[in-house]
């Protein structure tokens, strides 16, 4: 189902004379098999966020293995690292497995060194006193080796052509969250409905996308300075840690006033409508077979 969806409106997109260059997907291998063999001149990128969950869960599996707990400390800048490759490298596949392979010295507390004949460090600038004191590895040792199995991995390097773009689905994801305000999972609702609530979605999303940091306007025990970009301190129960969530400014239905007046010009006959309805030919339901006379599926039911 999912692949015949994305076939669906990908080829709509495509009908609709649109370049598409660069598509990102999470790992699903219909999809994967599909765009290599009916679309290769597009090039396809994994979604940062989902690749990243399956080093979320190979990291904490080493840490599991015996003498390896050590490791747990590192699973956080690992995969901040692993964004990092992949928005630094600029498209370019060795510079992504140049930068990312680098682990394996940073975390033995190795910031220059010698490779392939070439001198290279990390990018970083001088460690913090909190850094210096990081849970250093040795070489060799069974934490070590546990994460050259994960770094080094065939599999992730196979996997590189795909992330060095930063592809990052993450607002997509937030407007599928945010347009079920609108048109509930839980309501059936008919086609003209579905459209008018989508849209109306959208032009919401539209309307506060690219909302910029909040500043601190008033000073609190907990606040930074007036004047300072706003965040807060949250322990989601996933993440098992404090993190700093950044604070936007607040959405705004300013939006609204502009739909408001087009619906009064219409009312009042000043503009004319050029709303089509949708739901002349379609079927009343999706059902593979048809609908049984309604007086005889009730007697059968009962008897
Ligand atoms: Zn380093």
């Amino acid at each position: 189902m999912e692949k015949l969806a994305f076939k669906n409106c990908h080829d709509r997109i495509l009908e609709n004379s649109y370049d598409v260059q660069v598509l990102g997907t999470d790992r699903h291998p219909g999809i994967r098999k599909m765009l290599r063999e009916e679309y290769d001149t597009i090039d396809h990128q994994f979604d940062l966020w989902h690749y990243s969950k399956s080093l979320k869960k190979k990291l904490p599996e080493a840490c599991r293995k015996p003498n390896c707990h050590e490791l747990q400390e590192w699973i956080a800048p690992i995969v901040n690292h692993f964004y990092w490759c992949s928005r630094t490298c600029r498209g370019d596949v060795n510079l992504f497995w140049k930068l990312w392979t680098s682990l394996l010295f940073h975390v033995r507390n190795i910031h220059q060194w010698e490779e392939d004949g070439q001198n290279s460090a990390c990018l970083h600038g001088e460690l913090s006193i909190f850094e210096k004191n990081a849970r250093w590895l040795v070489k060799p040792s069974p934490p070590y080796k546990a994460l050259e199995d994960i770094i080094a991995s065939k599999q992730l390097k196979n996997d590189i052509p795909f992330l060095v773009l930063y592809c990052c689905t993450g607002a997509i994801e937030v407007f599928h969250s945010n347009v079920l305000k609108y048109r509930s999972k839980r309501l059936h609702y008919r086609m003209n409905s579905m459209e008018a609530r989508t849209t109306v979605a959208i032009l919401e999303h539209d309307n506060n996308v690219g909302r910029q940091q909040a500043i601190v306007k008033r000073k609190t025990t907990t606040s930074e300075d007036v004047g300072q970009p706003r965040t807060r301190l949250e322990h989601p129960r996933s993440r098992k840690r404090w993190i700093v969530r950044t604070i936007y400014d607040p959405v705004t239905s300013s939006h609204v006033y502009d739909i408001m007046d087009t619906i009064l010009r219409i009312a009042g006959r000043l503009l004319d409508s050029t709303w089509i309805n949708k739901e002349v030919n379609i079927p009343r339901n999706i059902a593979p077979t048809e609908r049984p006379v309604k007086e005889e599926a009730v007697a059968r039911y009962r008897s």
